[in-house]
């Protein structure tokens, strides 16, 4: 009681959209700012851009997000990447596993993986915000997380200069899957924050490819800033 009370003086209850004080029902966004979230409404296995843009390239099973990358999106996910906001981070991946929880999207997942981050980079931020809303997803569905086997061997800076085959082919090399994974066979869960070119995923999925065998690939990110004409 004490604690809470402390806690509640330390850290109010705010809506990390719009900073309004949020009432008893409502957990890091208000109902008001709930509502400005434009859910994509992408079915993971249909004809949708997201899943086009990485079935044209790779054999994959289903790709989706959850939310269009809009002015309230953006501010969450800034606010779960860059201000130790891990518990809300969480919170994003509780919807995003609640979204398609009565599909069968998430049903046969073995393992979810985050994109991972250089090792350098999670020192100096604390954490990798992907791995939180994998966890989140982790809480809803019961289903394991391998953060271990899937790495970041470079830490690149960021590539706004560049074209998209100049941003692929410097992203090629920048994932390594470690030997030891027991991921043949199995159906992994690729998740990230963004999606808006979708090279860093199609490097992740390359890396996955060339050092493993019958793996079934499916993506999810939290949002998604791709144009709705494919490139
Ligand atoms: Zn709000």
């Amino acid at each position: 009681m004490l604690r809470s009370l402390i806690d509640s003086y330390l850290f109010p209850r705010v809506c990390h959209i719009c900073g309004r004080k949020l009432v008893d029902n409502e957990r890091y966004v208000c109902l008001h700012c709930t509502e400005l979230l434009a859910h994509t409404n992408f079915e993971p296995k249909a004809d949708t851009p997201l899943f086009q843009r990485y079935a044209r390239q790779h054999d994959i099973a289903a790709a989706t997000a959850l939310f269009h990358y809009t002015t309230a999106s953006r501010l969450l996910v800034h606010r779960a990447k860059y201000h130790h906001h891990t518990a809300l981070a969480k919170y994003l991946g509780e919807l995003m596993a609640y979204e398609y929880a009565d599909t069968d999207f998430l049903n046969d997942i073995d393992f979810i993986v985050p994109v991972p981050l250089h090792w350098i980079r999670k020192f100096w931020r604390g954490y990798n915000q992907s791995e939180m809303l994998c966890q989140g997803i982790a809480t809803v569905t019961g289903r394991n997380i391998d953060t271990k086997h899937l790495v970041r061997v470079h830490n690149n800076q960021s590539q706004t200069t560049l074209n998209h085959e100049e941003r692929r082919k410097h992203k090629q090399g920048l994932f390594a899957l470690l030997q030891d994974h027991q991921w043949n066979g199995k159906h992994i869960l690729l998740v990230d924050d963004v999606y808006t070119t979708g090279a860093t995923i199609d490097a992740c999925i390359d890396t996955i490819r060339n050092n493993s065998n019958n793996v079934t690939i499916s993506i999810y990110t939290l949002t998604y800033a791709g144009l709705t004409n494919l490139r």
